[in-house]
C-alpha cells in the first residue's frame, strides 16, 4: 500500500486581493509552483489590513495629485538605488529557492527585467550632450553635439527644442554652467 502525503506550502510572496487575480497569476506563472491553487486568508479584524484598505480608499489617485508627490521623495536616483537593492535581494532568494532547478535561470530573468527598468529610469536623468569642436581649413569652426549615452549620431540641438536623444531616448540637459 502506498501512502502519499501532500504538503501544502503557503507561498509568502504571493498576495492577491481577489481570487481572480490569484488565478491569473497561477495561469501565467504556475510553472514556478508545484500544483498551485488558491487559498484564502481572512483579514477580518486585522488592524493593519484595515488601515491599508482605508488608505487605498481615501487616497486621491488622480495623476495631477500623484505627480505632485512623485517628485519629492522618489527621485529617479533613489528609485534606481532601491531597484538595484531589490534586484540583488530577489536574485539571492530565487537562487536559494532553486525552484525546479531553475534558480540560476530565474536570477538571470530577474536581472534582465530589473536592468531594463533601471536603464529606462537612468535615461530619464538629464545628461549633458557631448560637445565636439570642429575646425576645418577654410571653414568657420563649428560645434557638434552627440548623445551622452554614447549613440553615434549628431543631435539636432537645443535650438530645435530637442529634449531627448532621437536614437536611445536619453534625456538631455542643455543648460550652461
Ligand atoms: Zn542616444
Amino acid at each position: 500500500m502506498n501512502y502519499y502525503r501532500y504538503f501544502h506550502v503557503v507561498n509568502e510572496d504571493a498576495l492577491f486581493l481577489t481570487k481572480k487575480a490569484c488565478k491569473e497569476h497561477i495561469e501565467k506563472y504556475g510553472y514556478n509552483y508545484k500544483q498551485p491553487h488558491t487559498y484564502v486568508m481572512t483579514a477580518c479584524q486585522c488592524p493593519e489590513y484595515e488601515k491599508l484598505l482605508e488608505v487605498i480608499k481615501n487616497t486621491d489617485w488622480s495623476v495631477e495629485k500623484m505627480s505632485k508627490y512623485m517628485e519629492l521623495p522618489w527621485s529617479h536616483r533613489r528609485t534606481i538605488e532601491n531597484l538595484k537593492e531589490i534586484k540583488e535581494h530577489m536574485q539571492e532568494k530565487v537562487i536559494i529557492q532553486n525552484l525546479h532547478g531553475r534558480g540560476k535561470k530565474d536570477a538571470e530573468e530577474v536581472e534582465f527585467d530589473f536592468d531594463r527598468a533601471i536603464n529606462a529610469l537612468e535615461k530619464q536623468i538629464p545628461k549633458k550632450p557631448i560637445e565636439r569642436n570642429y575646425e576645418e581649413p577654410g571653414e568657420k569652426p563649428y560645434i557638434k553635439h552627440t548623445c551622452p549615452a554614447g549613440c553615434k549620431i549628431t543631435l539636432h540641438g537645443v535650438e530645435y527644442g530637442q529634449k531627448y536623444c532621437q536614437k536611445c531616448g536619453q534625456r538631455l540637459d542643455w543648460s550652461e554652467e
